[in-house]
């Protein structure tokens, strides 16, 4: 079930020539974690303090938890919309401890809210220190702190903004599964905003991404990555391969080789092959295959990218395990299991 809604939101700042947001509509279905990503300044931070009531669109329509929360001039205010949200900077109150800054939020709720901000702070990972203030903690820390005060209320969503770029490498990976389980635990909708694919397609059930304000495509992680609806989607989640292909009855010629494929002959005219690194192969021994010059090997810990060379000095990167001893300059023998056609002009 859907809980949140967006329809046809535009959003433009002021005097600003073109929209921050356009035309955008998705659903967000209840307990689901949703990333939102797309380059700086692609209008992600803008579609969050829109959903929170920080910024009134300039149309469109929100529902939450099937409420109308914003519709033509009309909205129900940020403090009534129960929506957390965790800033990139935290925001927490300097002068208040980590306990108080949990409590404010719910000082007024029912019961009893130094216990369920205890409780809270010890969901999240924190179960001592409460009396410390956010400058005594690490950056890891005092994000724990601005997520327990923003799911402390028991919100309908939970909104966040860029919550791993504060942190470094190492952390990240750790952090980033934590906050997916506390987030799971607490069965509570998220939508959180990043810049980094890594971190969208391992911590998201859903990812949307965004482009100078456009929707481009809202999708499993998966399919995103392997499906893409358009070049720029294909791009953003890793570079790809475009290899000049000229088709005939049972393959296509290219710099590299002749590839067999049947479905060449659907084709006309020249095309583009178009591949990531990881759906190529190097191989030792030559048969019916490409072949080209090794020019660059860069190692990466987890795997290596080979740059293979045509005669011509046009490359192409394909992917090998981490093991594999390649000499610079040696002539090498590769295939493609996997490309998408596209018509080059
Ligand atoms: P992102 O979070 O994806 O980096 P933003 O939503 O912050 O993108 O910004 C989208 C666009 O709106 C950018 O062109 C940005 O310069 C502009 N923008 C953001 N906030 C404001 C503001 N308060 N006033 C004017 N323009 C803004
Ligand atoms: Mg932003």
């Amino acid at each position: 079930m859907s809980i949140l809604s967006l329809r046809r939101i535009n959003k433009k700042y002021g005097q600003a020539k073109v929209f921050a947001v356009n035309e955008v509509s998705f659903d967000v279905e209840e307990g689901e974690i949703l990333a939102l990503v797309g380059e700086s300044g692609s209008g992600k931070t803008t579609l969050l303090r829109l959903i929170a009531g920080l910024e009134h669109p300039d149309d469109g329509t929100i529902s939450l938890a099937g409420q109308v929360i914003v519709q033509g001039k009309e909205s129900v205010p940020p403090h009534d919309r129960k929506v957390g949200m965790v800033f990139q900077d935290y925001a927490l109150f300097p002068h208040l401890t980590i306990l108080e800054n949990v409590t404010f939020g719910i000082a007024k709720s029912k019961g009893n809210p130094e216990q369920l901000a205890k409780d809270t702070l010890k969901l999240v990972g924190l179960t001592e220190d409460f009396k410390k203030y956010p400058h005594q903690l690490s950056g890891g820390q005092q994000q724990r702190v601005a997520l327990a005060r923003a799911i402390a209320p028991n919100p309908r969503i939970l909104l966040m903004d860029e919550p791993f770029s504060n942190l470094d490498a190492m952390l990240k990976d750790q952090v980033r599964e934590e906050i997916r389980q506390i987030i799971k635990k607490t069965g509570i909708t998220a939508i959180f905003v990043t810049h980094d694919t890594k971190d969208a397609l391992s911590t998201a059930d859903r990812i949307a991404i965004l482009h100078k304000g456009y929707l481009q495509q809202i999708d499993i992680p998966k399919n995103l990555y392997e499906t893409p609806v358009n070049p720029y989607v294909a791009n953003f989640f890793g570079k790809r391969n475009e290899l000049l292909a000229t088709p005939s009855e049972d393959g296509f010629y290219t710099s590299f080789g002749f590839i067999t494929d049947l479905e060449a002959k659907k084709y006309k005219r020249q095309v583009k092959l178009l591949f990531r690194p990881e759906h190529g192969e190097v191989v030792q021994r030559e048969g019916q295959q490409l072949s080209g010059k090794i020019v660059k090997v860069s190692y990466f810990g987890s795997h290596q990218l080979v740059k293979i060379s045509d005669d011509e000095g046009f490359r192409v990167t394909i992917r090998t395990n981490p093991g594999r001893i390649f000499d610079e300059v040696e002539r090498t023998f590769f295939y493609l299991w996997k490309y998408d056609i596209e018509e080059a002009f």
